[in-house]
């Protein structure tokens, strides 16, 4: 136990998150993302992103912390939460905090949390939203652009439906806005501006008013830029706009749902400049990414209605593909629940209410061999005739021994199914098995072509060949 004068608040941190890493796991996760600010009084102040945030730590975790706080510095400490805290500073201040001396008593550095004037939808911010492999470097990179402006420009986001890209570009509006109160900034939706686009070339708005509320920005917020795609005029638009903005200095970050050179119709000029800063792929997040979210989510809730552990952690295990998705599973529940006036719903009854969700969410993840052979043929420019048929030049035969190297490895099938599936036999296959590694080994192209094509087929998560 400490003893009862003040403390630095590094240190008795450490303690305090030692002691719940002990206990539980997942709340030291969250609780190691803190910063101790200070120590006066036997209040510990702990430095969080904002309210909502500290809520929900308070509720799922707040007795945890408690336990431990008691235990490493005695009953009769507390802590309070201190508002808009940073994870740049999170990492940096508890070194700060165990430099200063126990003699000197530490006060609460930040400011106390002030009305913010503007905020971008949903308060969506980087506090709410959870980390991990899947979608750490979309979020440090988003971090980054937002602190430090045209480090990264263009900074590109790109990733499924519903992984996070547009809370990704609210976040980086609100930090912004949280640094700098009178920044200009500008949030459209690639689609809206198309809109607006289409209005100007029909003489309905004014051109300059238009190019102008896009240019005169300190940030600009382009979310899901394929639609660029639609219109070549737009492109050249865009083309200049980029240009102007790139030019001062000014940082850029477009989100879309594929890469640039992926996006159809886009001009190889746009492919170029979008890729010229940093690309970043945000996919699903994990599962346990996915019951944090769920557990935020619940925490949330207006109207606390009992869900139990277990129909939380089937509705994360389950449900993969999107958080978008997650959520419209998490409030199918909810309102059942509420509607029914039950008291509690159990996992059978989860499932039978999510039913059709979840066989889609089964079938997406089941992979046939005809989206094996079909997405194989797409990745190298062929027909899959070609990849059915029994052509043997080298730019067929191996793309064909690529398809039947992935079915194996990504399906159920037996070697002499997969067979009959090429018209050949099993021997065949057994060669493709042998043969694609040494081509991968011999060639990057290879090995990239492969490994996007895995991305396709099975989402990030999937082991080297
Ligand atoms: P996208 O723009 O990629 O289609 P959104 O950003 O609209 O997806 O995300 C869909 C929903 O899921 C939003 O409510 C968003 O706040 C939430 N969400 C997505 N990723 C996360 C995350 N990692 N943590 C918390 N919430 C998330
Ligand atoms: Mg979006």
């Amino acid at each position: 136990m400490l003893t009862q004068t003040v403390c630095p608040a590094g240190a008795l941190w450490e303690q305090v998150l030692a002691r719940v890493a002990a206990k539980d796991n997942s709340a030291s996760l969250f609780l190691a993302a803190l910063v101790p600010l200070g120590v006066k009084e036997q209040v510990l102040t702990i430095g969080v992103g904002d309210q909502l945030y500290a809520q929900w730590l308070t509720r799922t975790y707040g007795k945890i912390l408690d336990e431990a706080l008691h235990s490493v510095a005695g009953e009769q400490y507390s802590y309070c939460w201190q508002y808009g805290c940073t994870p740049n500073r999170e990492v940096q201040e508890p070194e700060q905090s165990r430099t200063q001396t126990v003699s000197e008593p530490e006060e609460a550095t930040a400011e106390p949390a002030q009305a913010e004037p503007k905020k971008f939808s949903g308060e969506q911010n980087f506090g709410n939203f959870v980390v991990c492999e899947e979608n750490r470097c979309a979020y440090a990179a988003a971090e980054i652009a937002a602190t430090d402006p045209g480090r990264y420009n263009p900074l590109y986001i790109y990733g499924g439906t519903g992984v996070g890209k547009t809370h990704l570009l609210h976040a980086v509006a609100n930090r912004v806005l949280d640094l700098q109160p009178d920044a200009e900034i500008r949030y459209a939706t690639c689609e809206s501006v198309l809109n607006e686009f289409v209005e100007v070339l029909q003489n309905k708005r004014d051109r300059s008013a238009f190019r102008n509320s896009l240019r005169n920005v300190e940030l600009l917020l382009v979310d899901d830029v394929h639609i660029l795609g639609r219109s070549q005029q737009l492109q050249e638009e865009f083309f200049n706009l980029f240009n102007t903005l790139y030019g001062r200095g000014k940082q850029i970050i477009l989100t879309s749902d594929k890469q640039p050179s992926e996006i159809k119709g886009l001009e190889a000029r746009l492919v170029t400049r979008f890729e010229s800063g940093v690309t970043t792929e945000l996919c699903p997040p994990d599962y346990e990414a996915r019951l944090a979210i769920l557990k935020i989510m619940y925490a949330n809730c207006e109207h606390p209605i009992h869900l139990s552990n277990e129909v939380l952690e089937f509705i994360a295990s389950n449900i993969s593909s999107s958080v978008r998705v997650l959520r419209g599973a998490f409030n199918r529940v909810m309102a059942h629940v509420e509607i029914m006036r039950i008291r509690d719903i159990s996992v059978s009854e989860v499932e039978a209410l999510l039913e059709a969700r979840l066989m889609t969410e089964r079938a997406a993840k089941t992979v046939s061999i005809e989206m094996i052979q079909q997405n194989v043929a797409e990745q190298f420019n062929l027909k899959l005739s070609d990849i059915l048929g029994s052509k043997r030049p080298k730019n067929i035969a191996e793309p064909r021994m690529v398809a039947m190297y992935l079915c194996r490895k990504h399906t159920t099938f037996s070697l002499p199914e997969i067979g009959a599936a090429f018209g050949r036999n099993h021997a065949t296959v057994i060669n493709a098995l042998k043969r694609v590694p040494e081509m991968c080994a011999g060639s990057e192209e290879m090995r990239g072509a492969i490994a996007q094509l895995e991305h396709r087929l099975c989402g990030a998560r999937v082991s080297k060949a």
